[in-house]
């Protein structure tokens, strides 16, 4: 199937209100146009290194086109990432909003962040953990930061479920709006569960290479 079929078919699978974000890291600029050519819009990128060198030119007569960072961001990388993102979806501590709000006063470029939750408590993985979510959004808002929803990665070898209605928790009860959950394998059921946009890679572009 082609990526533009692919599309078509992820976006039948989801209600109108979702958003679908195209994870396109290590997936090269002709893939990556195909994509854009099928009416994509919206992208997510791990690497601010790979992004830096794909996106300039991907984007540069489509000023519809948003990327998003959705892997880890040192915090000795927030200048770089604030010139290329125009979201960054991984914000898991005050080292890196002091980072970004400091790399956002000295570009001028005020974009807007979500803040990752370690959903399922897991000692190697990034994101905060959910009992302190909320103190770091304080912080965050305090150092003026535009905080406007919470992502999540669950467990990647449990039902995914849970966790998902824990996340979607957590968004209403702190406020936000966006809950950012479910990948390839269990986009639909996130959706089910109040995802506002979901971050699907490989069911779009085919295994990575
Ligand atoms: C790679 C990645 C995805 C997409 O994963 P697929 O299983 O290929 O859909 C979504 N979110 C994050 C944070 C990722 O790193």
């Amino acid at each position: 199937m082609s990526i533009g079929e692919n599309i078509k078919n992820i976006r039948a699978a989801l209600p109108p209100q979702v958003a679908l974000i195209a994870v396109s890291k290590k997936v090269d600029a002709p893939r990556i146009r195909e994509a854009i050519a099928a009416g994509q819009t919206v992208f997510g990128e791990n690497y601010v290194q790979e992004a830096a060198g794909k996106w300039p030119t991907l984007r540069a007569d489509n000023p519809a086109i948003r990327v998003h960072l959705i892997g880890h961001l040192q915090s000795n990388k927030a200048e770089d990432a604030v010139k290329i993102f125009d979201r960054i979806d991984t914000v898991d501590s005050e080292k890196l909003v002091l980072a970004l709000t400091r790399a956002m006063e000295k570009t001028g470029r005020h974009i807007p962040v979500l803040l990752e939750v370690n959903i399922g408590r897991e000692e190697q993985k990034a994101g905060v953990m959910p009992e302190h979510a909320a103190a770091l959004l304080g912080i965050a808002r305090k150092a003026g930061l535009d905080v406007q929803g919470l992502m999540c990665i669950p467990p990647a070898d449990k039902d995914p479920a849970p966790y998902f209605i824990a996340l979607r928790a957590m968004v209403d009860e702190l406020k936000l709006s966006v809950c950012s959950m479910g990948m390839s394998a269990d986009y639909e059921l996130a959706a089910k569960h109040g995802a506002t946009e979901v971050r699907v890679g490989t069911a779009l572009f085919g295994a990575r290479g």
